[in-house]
């Protein structure tokens, strides 16, 4: 099995993109496991799948949890990795290291540039004395937060980062990947998100020397998101669609039954996140 980095670069050259989805439950676990199934046999093709959990999704999935049924998918031959997203203190990054996560990405949009280039540095540090190929990502300008349909576009999200800061970045901190702002925000906005532009994320991928990080991935369009790939996103952020997928089946559901047992009201929330994640395995490698 190709590593993490490995299969980044495969991608990178291939033009296409690996999906990173955000998990809080179990059947959105699965949810995204059948979907990797599915499209690895239906396409033929050797593609992975990044589970992501920031900090409120570790602290209520339990990070050693997480690590183990990754290992466990591993062990059945599939190529399913873990991140810790989001995570604001230099401490949770080093637990996410030690109890076996994949990539992490310390996120220092709140604080000052120069305390984060100095975090960075410390986390980037940490993975590479761990013994393990550990991934380090970083976000560079602000695209907002949390997964949730807003009314508009939040204030100072869209500050777009420029080519140079993310060389300076990158040389300074040593990391792997970088999550840029490029006209994607986290979350999906009432009335459309905003286009992603795609001239920069090239200027960036050429400047910036390491793949791109795509967040904020729910609400952008096809065309903008197959215009990203080809000019220098690695990897894709999902998290908003599948929080709205699983809600709105779960509603559903749960109004169209009194039963109480779980499994028989939750497959229709795990059916639901399964197809959104189908749909952007395929069209992240250009299947549909
Ligand atoms: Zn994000």
């Amino acid at each position: 099995m190709k590593t993490l980095r490995e299969y980044i670069t495969w991608a990178e050259q291939e033009k296409i993109a690996i999906g990173h989805f955000n998990v809080a439950t179990l059947e959105m676990v699965h949810a995204v496991i059948d979907a990797l199934k599915i499209v690895r046999e239906k396409t033929g093709k050797d593609i992975p799948v990044v589970l992501g959990v920031a900090e409120g999704e570790q602290d209520w999935m339990g990070i050693h949890e997480m690590s183990a049924l990754v290992e466990e998918y591993r062990s059945q031959g599939l190529p399913v990795f873990l991140n810790a997203d989001h995570t604001f203190t230099v401490e949770r990054v080093q637990h996410a290291i030690d109890v076996g996560f994949d990539m992490v990405i310390f996120d220092g949009a709140k604080i000052s540039y120069e305390d984060n280039v100095e975090k960075t540095k410390q986390v980037v540090a940490y993975a590479r004395a761990c013994g393990r190929e550990i991934l380090v990502e970083a976000e560079l300008g602000y695209i907002g937060s949390g997964s949730d349909i807003k009314d508009s576009i939040p204030d100072g999200a869209g500050m777009m980062t420029s080519p140079e800061e993310s060389k300076q970045f990158v040389e300074q901190t040593g990391v792997d990947l970088l999550a840029p702002s490029v006209g994607n925000i986290h979350g999906m906005v009432k009335g459309g998100n905003p286009h992603i532009d795609a001239e920069l994320v090239k200027q960036i991928r050429e400047t910036a020397g390491v793949p791109l990080v795509l967040h904020g991935g729910s609400g952008i369009s096809d065309a903008d998101i197959t215009a990203g790939i080809k000019f220098g996103i690695g990897m894709i952020h999902v998290s908003t669609e599948l929080r709205l997928a699983y809600r709105t089946a779960l509603e559903e559901s749960l109004s169209e039954t009194t039963d109480l047992a779980p499994y028989k009201y939750l497959p229709k929330a795990h059916d639901a996140v399964r197809d959104v994640v189908v749909s952007k395995l395929e069209l992240f490698i250009h299947y549909k």
